[in-house]
């Protein structure tokens, strides 16, 4: 069979976006390798579901994220008023539980202002301000994001997969990756069997490949991994960013009693306890089909689909646990602020009552008996580098006929249509794309290619031209 021009391994928001501007760029063979039957499976459905806006990314640290979730604010928009989807500007209080967290605000109000969001969109409120807003609110300040909103990002997924296909795209589902190596000017992907050694198909464009271990690999003449809590493995297969490992952490969420959604009208944040930690603190969420949840926390699992109990497959949870670089792992976890971390994470885990307390600390109305259920729990995969620190911003990794994108996580689903399009321009400028000719230039339905990646551009550094001879 002749080669893919481009595999996007995972069809997740990320993949998916990616396949998206892909196909409306170029002509030529592009393909989405997806281990489930449909897209969005993972992180990009279990999650908070949140339009981020931002204000609490640091305009230099977080530079990529601060403007790829501005820049796709706009288009998000845009795209859920034309193709009819859930868009709900609940917005967001990031509340200071502490005295000393208030300087954080106008800190906050300053990042946001220089990320591009407009002044009428945020307020620096005391905490009588908040209270006329929302009664049950105890806090010692906040700031209020006016524009933050609830949405469906499985929704988008699938949306833009369609369009993705109606420009020439193609969906493999229940493709699951399972090696790859260089093959002369190519790359060969092999799939794991699946059960029955059965064949996987695209229902939509009827492809159908064998899957067994004597099948023919599948070819590429580029890759581009986007396989989320798998990115690492996938980048490791093909001998690169061996320097990073990575760890899980369980975001569990709990539904709110419908009579007790009035505790609040809009999501309730909190300035990080350790801002080098965000994900740590759960916050009072309004889903776009108005569900309250409390949620998430961040409990240590083995591996990046632990969505139940402790463990899945034993023989797994060790080898992830012993796999290289082991260093990087044991540095982080025998930090004892790291210790003290997780073992407050697993009791909110175990304990519906510990939940409720650390949400009540700003919401003191809350009851433990409002908890009704458990939510859809998601897993963050946090790459740990060499000395053991926690990487803050998405790693991307330029590997043989490959880029390997890792540590995509918050907001990476609301700066996902914007960032893959920034990504493609800069593949394309470092050579890595002219095996493909170029479409003539159209509008799409998420918006200008040229304007989104000259809106994120302006002093991002360009990628080596390495990427290009790799
Ligand atoms: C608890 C939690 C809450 C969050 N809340 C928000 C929020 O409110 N707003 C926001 O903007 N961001 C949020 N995020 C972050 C956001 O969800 C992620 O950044 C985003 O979904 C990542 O998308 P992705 O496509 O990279 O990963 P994924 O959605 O995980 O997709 C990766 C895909 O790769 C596939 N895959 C993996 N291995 C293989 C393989 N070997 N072969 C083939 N396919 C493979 C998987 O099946 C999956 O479909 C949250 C994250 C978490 C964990």
């Amino acid at each position: 069979m002749e080669p893919w021009d481009v595999t996007v391994i995972g069809g997740g928001i990320l993949g998916t976006s990616f396949a998206y501007w892909l196909a409306h760029r170029y002509e030529g063979r592009i393909a989405v390798l997806e281990k489930e039957s449909q897209v969005a499976q993972h992180t990009s459905r279990r999650n908070t579901g949140v339009v981020h806006r931002p204000f609490y990314l640091d305009p230099i640290e977080r530079r990529v994220f601060a403007r790829s979730s501005q820049v796709a604010y706009g288009m998000w928009k845009e795209y859920a008023a034309r193709r009819g989807l859930p868009w709900v500007p609940v917005s967001t209080f990031e509340v200071a539980t502490r005295e000393d967290a208030v300087p954080r605000l106008d800190k906050y109000l300053q990042w946001g202002l220089a990320n591009g969001m407009g002044e009428d969109e945020l307020e620096v409120l005391t905490p009588a301000e908040v209270r006329r807003h929302e009664p049950n609110i105890r806090c010692h300040g906040a700031i209020w994001s006016k524009t933050d909103t609830g949405v469906d990002y499985p929704a988008f997924t699938e949306a833009m997969r369609d369009e993705a296909e109606q420009a020439g795209a193609r969906f493999l589902l229940r493709a699951e990756v399972d090696s790859i190596e260089v093959a002369g000017d190519a790359l060969e992907i092999r799939l794991a069997e699946l059960g029955g050694g059965a064949t996987y198909l695209d229902p939509r464009s009827r492809i159908r490949v064998r899957a067994s271990r004597n099948s023919a690999p599948i070819r590429t003449r580029f890759l581009i991994n986007c396989a989320g809590g798998n990115s690492i493995d996938i980048a490791h297969m093909l001998g690169v960013g061996r320097e990073y490992t990575d760890l899980h952490f369980r975001g569990e969420y709990w539904e709110i009693d419908p009579a007790w959604h009035s505790l609040s009208s809009r999501n309730v944040y909190t300035v990080p306890k350790h801002p080098e930690l965000p994900f740590l603190d759960p916050h009072w969420i309004v889903r776009a089909d108005g569900r309250r949840e409390i949620g998430p926390n961040a409990v240590p699992v083995p591996g990046p689909f632990t969505y139940r109990g402790w463990i899945d497959d034993p023989k797994e949870a060790v080898a992830k646990l012993f796999e290289r670089p082991f260093r990087n792992k044991l540095r982080a976890v025998v930090n004892p602020d790291f210790v003290t971390l997780a073992s407050e994470e697993w009791a909110s885990s175990v304990s519906k009552r510990v939940m409720a307390d650390r949400v009540k600390e700003f919401l003191p109305a809350l009851r433990e008996q409002y908890l009704t259920r458990p939510g859809t729990a998601g897993v963050r995969a946090q790459v740990i580098d060499r000395r053991g620190t926690f990487v803050k911003e998405a790693i991307e990794i330029v590997g043989p006929r490959s880029y390997h994108i890792t540590n995509y996580n918050s907001p990476g689903a609301t700066g996902a249509p914007a960032y893959a399009a920034w990504t493609v321009n800069r593949l394309a400028r470092s050579g890595a794309l002219d095996h493909l000719k170029a479409k003539p230039a159209k509008a799409t339905g998420l918006g200008d290619f040229d304007a989104i990646c000259a809106a994120i551009d302006a002093t991002t550094p360009e990628p080596s031209r390495a990427m290009a001879a790799a």
